[in-house]
């Protein structure tokens, strides 16, 4: 029998778009694309165990800009696992703990790693061990178009709406500096319709979406200067359309050094490459001082996606287990 102090701990990354190209709007409403996905070292982390009622907990530094309801993709996606279950067993209600430290409404996934943390902490406190990959990655795609992806980590190619994923040769380490401005959000449903008007008011028709060759050769030689240079993202105009401070985000970090720059995803976050930690440290300094006012981390990847970092299961009382990684020294600096 299941022990009330039985606790799962899973800690997953965000991600970054190296490449993101997109193509027509779909009958089913989502554009077809074709992007590069990279996990990088900035974890959330959730803790599930069971309870009487299903709940969610949101801390950490963006935990206040979340639903603690059950909206949250977290409890969705372990209330979908469970109905999935439930025709074999019945599984207990859980409640789910989430360290926020990715920013929300981001660009950078957070939702969608929190429900794919969801899943895999899940599966292993109900001992779901025969639910194979492939159906974990069926349920994950029906969530979300990120949240296979945040299963599989790494660096890997998304087609379809992003949620076929494939993986990329990718060798080797890249530092990044990540920029959240200050009370700036995106909804990514109104990046998609502001790309579409600049797409229409321009003329253009968008071709079908594939992944940048260049890049890929890049990231196999893993040459930090030929994957700045082919960094590229379809949604960084529309934006910048809806939030101009991010082309000022943008300029300062290429001023002060960095490699190359882009908005992650659908933004807001904007991604600095340079080309070693001393180099992420010069960067994250000088934008705190000289950049727009906006949260600074830290960050290397590829990184492996959602992962079991605890199982505990004795009778001592539940207590939050600490986040187990934090991005780089020192740590986020606030700009
Ligand atoms: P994407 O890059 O996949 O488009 P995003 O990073 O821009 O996503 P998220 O951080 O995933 O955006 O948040 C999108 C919205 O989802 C938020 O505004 C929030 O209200 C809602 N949401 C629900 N559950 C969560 C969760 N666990 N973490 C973050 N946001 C959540």
């Amino acid at each position: 029998m299941t022990s009330q102090a039985e606790t799962v701990t899973v800690r997953v990354p965000g991600k970054i778009n190296l490449g993101l190209s997109v193509g027509p709007l779909r009958e089913d409403g989502y554009h077809e694309l074709s992007t590069i996905y990279h996990a990088v070292s900035l974890y959330d982390t959730v803790t599930v165990q069971p309870a009487d009622d299903w709940s969610v907990h949101v801390t950490g530094p963006w935990g206040d800009r979340v639903p603690a309801d059950a909206s949250n993709l977290a409890l969705v996606a372990a209330r979908t696992l469970a109905r999935r279950r439930a025709r074999r067993a019945k599984v207990d209600p859980v409640r789910i703990d989430i360290d926020k430290n990715i920013p929300v409404a981001g660009g950078m996934a957070g939702g969608s790693a929190d429900a794919a943390a969801a899943l895999v902490g899940c599966r292993e406190l109900w001992a779901l061990d025969h639910i194979e990959n492939d159906m974990l990655e069926g349920i994950a795609a029906g969530l979300g178009s990120d949240v296979p992806f945040l299963l599989h980590g790494g660096t890997a190619i998304g087609t379809g709406r992003g949620e076929q994923v494939t993986s990329v040769l990718a060798r080797g380490e890249l530092h990044w500096v990540l920029w959240a401005g200050e009370d700036l959000s995106l909804s990514t449903p109104e990046v998609y319709a502001e790309w579409d008007r600049l797409r229409e008011e321009a003329g253009t028709v968008p071709g079908t979406p594939e992944p940048s060759g260049e890049l890929m050769a890049a990231l196999r030689r893993m040459d930090t200067d030929a994957v700045a240079d082919a960094l590229h993202n379809d949604l960084q105009d529309a934006a910048i359309s809806l939030q101009p401070v991010l082309s000022e985000a943008l300029a300062a970090g290429l001023d002060l050094g960095a490699r190359g720059a882009l908005v992650s995803g659908s933004g807001p976050t904007v991604a600095f490459l340079v080309g070693s930690q001393t180099e992420a440290i010069d960067l994250s300094v000088g934008l705190a001082a000289n950049g727009p006012h906006g949260d600074i981390v830290r960050a290397t990847g590829p990184v492996p996606g959602a992962q079991v970092v605890h199982h505990r299961n004795s009778p001592e009382p539940y207590r939050a287990l600490p986040t187990p990684h934090r991005p780089g020294p020192p740590g986020p600096v606030t700009g």
